[in-house]
C-alpha cells in the first residue's frame, strides 16, 4: 500500500526551527509529509495562489507579521485548510487566543516529542474533516422537509431544525431548554398514551405514532411522530430526536372519505349500510349485557305529492330539513339514517319503550309544524312511524327491522302523522 501524501507548507523563517520539523515529520513511516518550506507570509500568499496543501504550519514571528495577526492573515489566506501554529511559549492564554483568531491547534516548538507533530496534523486533519461532514449533516437537517427536533436525556430541546418552527410556529430560540409536550402539547391524548410512550423510549426503544398537537397560535394539527432514543458507549441514554411529519391534509382526507362512504350525501345521515352495522352491534350488546333499544322506522306521508306539486328541488328541501330535526333529537349514541327515498330510521340504543316513544313523539310533532316557503304556498308534511324493541328475546336485527316496519304500515292504515308499536 503506498503511504498516504499529506502537503503541508510550513511558513517559518528560522532555518534551525524548520529542519526541526523537517525532521519530526520524517520520523513518521506510515504518512509521508511533502513539507513546502516559505520564510514569508507574502511567499506564502504568493505559494497558496497556485498549488494546493493539506496543512498549514506557521511560525507566529516573521519578517512581515507579528502575532495573533499572522493567524488573521493566514486564516483568510488559506479559507478551508486547517492550520497548526508553532510558538515559542508554553502559555494556555495565549493558545486560546490562537485557537479563537483561526488556527485549528498549536504545538510548542521543539516539544514534538516522538511522532507528537504528526499527530497533533492528523487530528487537525481528522477534525477539519469531521467538521465538515457535521456541516454537511446540519445542512440536510435544515433542508428536510419533516421537523427534526434533538432534546437532552430530560427531553429539553437542544436543537430543532427549521420545519421544526414551520410546523409548530415555535422559533428555535423560543424552543431551546424547553420540553416539546410545554411547547405544543394539546390535551387531546391521554396520560396513558404519554406513559406507553415513554415506557417503550426509555427501554430504549424507538417510538412511532399518530398524535394530535397544538401550534404557537393554538391550531390543532396532525402529526406522525417517530421519536429514537441515542445512547452513549455505556448504554445510557443521552438524547432523544424526534422526526415529525405534518400528516394533518392526510388526516382531513380520510375523515372526508370515511364521511362520503358512511353518510348520505343530500341529508348527512348515516347510510344504510351504517346503520345494519350499529344495529347488529347492538343486538350483540343486548345478548351480552340485557337491555333494550328502541328502533324507529319513519317514513314522510304523502312525500310523492310533495315532488308532484312542488318539485324535487324542494323535495329534497324538504328531506333535508326533515333530516336536520333528526339530528337534532338524536344523542351521539343515536343512529339517526336514511335507509333510502322518503325511508327513515332511527336506532336508540340502551333505550325502553317508554323513552322511545317520548322521542318519537316530540320529533312526529316537530316535523307536523315544519314548514318550507313555495311560490305555491308553504310546504307542510307530517311523518309516520313504526317502532320495534330489540331486547334480549329478539336480538336479530333484520327480524326487529321487520316488525318495524309492519308497525309503520298500521300508523300509515291508521291515518298517518302517528306512532305505532310493534306488539309481540
Ligand atoms: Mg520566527
Amino acid at each position: 500500500m503506498n503511504p498516504i501524501i499529506i502537503r503541508i507548507l510550513l511558513v517559518e523563517d528560522e532555518a534551525g526551527d524548520a529542519l526541526l520539523v523537517k525532521t519530526a515529520l520524517r520520523q513518521t513511516q506510515e504518512i509521508n509529509f511533502e513539507v513546502t518550506w516559505v520564510e514569508s507570509l507574502a511567499i506564502a500568499k504568493q505559494i497558496l495562489s497556485h498549488s494546493h496543501f493539506d496543512l498549514v504550519l506557521l511560525d507566529l514571528s516573521l519578517p512581515d507579521s507579528e502575532g495573533l495577526e499572522t493567524i488573521e492573515i493566514m486564516r483568510k489566506l488559506a479559507a478551508n485548510i486547517p492550520i497548526v501554529v508553532l510558538t515559542g511559549r508554553c502559555d494556555t492564554n495565549f493558545s486560546l487566543l490562537a485557537l479563537k483568531a483561526g488556527a485549528t491547534d498549536y504545538m510548542v516548538k521543539g516539544d514534538f516529542g516522538f511522532d507528537g507533530l504528526a499527530r497533533v496534523i492528523r487530528y487537525a486533519l481528522l477534525r477539519v474533516e469531521m467538521e465538515s461532514h457535521n456541516k454537511l449533516l446540519v445542512a440536510a437537517l435544515k433542508a428536510a422537509g419533516n421537523g427534526i427536533v434533538i432534546t437532552d436525556k430530560d427531553a429539553k430541546i437542544l436543537w430543532a431544525n427549521p420545519a421544526f418552527s414551520r410546523l409548530t410556529g415555535f422559533e428555535l430560540d423560543e424552543s431551546i431548554g424547553r420540553k416539546p409536550n410545554e411547547l405544543v402539547k394539546s390535551e387531546m391524548q391521554n396520560k396513558e398514551f404519554y406513559q406507553e410512550m415513554w415506557c417503550a423510549l426509555l427501554e430504549g426503544k424507538n417510538w412511532r405514532g399518530e398524535i394530535i398537537n397544538k401550534r404557537k397560535d393554538g391550531s390543532l394539527y396532525h402529526e406522525e411522530l417517530c421519536i429514537a432514543p441515542v445512547k452513549n458507549t455505556s448504554g445510557e441514554i443521552t438524547n432523544f430526536i424526534g422526526i415529525k411529519e405534518d400528516i394533518t391534509d392526510r388526516k382531513l382526507l380520510e375523515e372526508k372519505l370515511q364521511l362520503l362512504a358512511n353518510t348520505d350525501p343530500l341529508t348527512g345521515l348515516f347510510n344504510r349500510r351504517v346503520f345494519l352495522e350499529r344495529l347488529e352491534q347492538e343486538s350483540g350488546r343486548i345478548l351480552r349485557l340485557g337491555g333494550t333499544a328502541a328502533l324507529l322506522m319513519l317514513d314522510l306521508d304523502f312525500f310523492k305529492r310533495v315532488n308532484d306539486v312542488y318539485g324535487h328541488a324542494t323535495g329534497d328541501e324538504v328531506l333535508k330539513e326533515f333530516s336536520e330535526i333528526v339530528k337534532n333529537h338524536s344523542r351521539h349514541i343515536d343512529v339517526p339514517a336514511r335507509l333510502g327515498g322518503e325511508e327513515f330510521a332511527i336506532l336508540l340504543p340502551s333505550t325502553n319503550q317508554d323513552d322511545a316513544q317520548i322521542v318519537a313523539e316530540r320529533l312526529r310533532q316537530q316535523v307536523s309544524e315544519m314548514s318550507i316557503e313555495h311560490t305555491k304556498g308553504n310546504v307542510h308534511i307530517t311523518v309516520s312511524i313504526g317502532a320495534a324493541l330489540l331486547s334480549v328475546n329478539n336480538t336479530d336485527g333484520e327480524i326487529v327491522l321487520n316488525h318495524a316496519d309492519s308497525a309503520l304500515y298500521v300508523a300509515k292504515e291508521s291515518g298517518r302523522n302517528r306512532i305505532c308499536w310493534f306488539s309481540y
